[in-house]
């Protein structure tokens, strides 16, 4: 397994803590099925605020400063938690970052956005284009001007950015068994698919009792299908890591019902769980992200799709940042 010699530029404070939720099982004392709740802090990975992407982004800028280059490009919607946290990481490594955004330039930056400017990126506005469509144009230019730009594709997802989600299931493993805890299912929000992927090849490797729970967060697809995504980043991140592992359409368990109003549009779902989550822990959930995945796992409880024997870890995969630039 090549898991320990690939480039790797640490960015995040690691191991995040676990912690038991044990105000919001309490108050779902009503429930005979009600499953232990364990919660996994990926918003306190530490850079710029945290989230999901710095661990995929350790590999990433590890890969981008070995071979060379000076600058790094991605792009995602306005208020992409994975552009702030790539910015924050390209400042800390040193390179350039320039951001190709959907929308237009608004008149106040706020949440994620203002972020990107106090980070120095250079932002591009794209239009209805949200999900770095117009990376290859940037990178042309950059190329053009005697740049050598590394591009990081949408959400950071690719065989190479999952490797942090592989890592991080092994993380986990070993730090439940310290705390002598068990987990039987994770539950975690799934859009670009890399850190679903991630951490299915990760329980395959170093936690095969786990079932990883992906909730989608994200109705429109692009070119192939998300679960075509999924076992791709998967498969090709294993033949990455140097592992004999193949998965297919089976291995990967979506729930895909918890799409609303689509992507980044705040309903009744994530209004209550942002709410919960604050009231009873003291917890911050994200308005596009994490708030539909625990909506979406409060509702798994209620339909008892778990036992009361289970011990169900949802992956905090952080998104703090957009809080400030919604209206909830
Ligand atoms: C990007 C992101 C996700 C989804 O991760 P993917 O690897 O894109 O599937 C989940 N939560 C937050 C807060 C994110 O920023």
């Amino acid at each position: 397994m090549k898991l320990e010699i690939l480039p790797r530029f640490r960015l995040a404070f690691l191991p995040t803590p676990v912690a038991e939720l044990k105000r919001l099982h309490g108050a779902l004392s009503d429930n005979p099925n009600a499953p232990r709740l364990l919660i996994k802090r990926d918003d306190l990975t530490g850079l710029a605020f945290g989230g999901n992407k710095t661990r995929k982004l350790e590999f990433l800028i590890g890969d981008a400063i070995s071979q060379g280059c000076d600058s790094v490009v991605t792009g995602g919607a306005a208020q992409s938690n994975h552009c702030r946290q790539t910015a924050a990481a390209a400042a800390s490594a040193g390179m350039e970052c320039h951001l190709v955004l959907g929308g237009t330039e608004p008149g106040e930056f706020t949440g994620n956005l203002l972020l990107d400017r106090i980070l120095g990126a250079k932002i591009s506005w794209n239009g209805d284009l949200r999900k770095g469509e117009n990376i290859p144009v940037i990178a042309k230019q950059l190329r053009a001007s005697g740049k050598q730009p590394y591009v990081i594709p949408y959400g950071g997802s690719n065989a190479i950015g999952a490797v942090g989600y592989v890592l991080a299931m092994k993380e986990l493993s070993a730090q439940l068994s310290q705390m002598k805890l068990k987990a039987t299912h994770v539950v975690v929000a799934s859009s670009s698919c890399g850190t679903q992927a991630g951490l299915v090849l990760g329980a395959r490797l170093f936690y095969p009792e786990v079932r990883v729970v992906g909730i989608r967060i994200d109705k429109d697809e692009i070119g192939i299908t998300f679960e075509e995504q999924l076992i791709q980043i998967a498969n090709e991140t294993a033949q990455h890591i140097g592992v004999d592992e193949n998965f297919t359409r089976s291995d990967f368990i979506v729930r895909d019902q918890y799409l609303g109003g689509g992507y980044g549009v705040v309903g009744e779902l994530e209004r209550n769980a942002i709410q919960k989550l604050g009231e009873l822990e003291g917890i911050i959930l994200d308005p596009v992200y994490t708030s539909r995945a625990f909506g979406g796992m409060l509702d798994l409880i209620e339909q008892d799709y778990f036992g009361k024997s289970d011990t169900v870890l949802f992956w905090h995969t952080g998104g703090g940042p957009a809080v400030f630039a919604e209206s909830i």
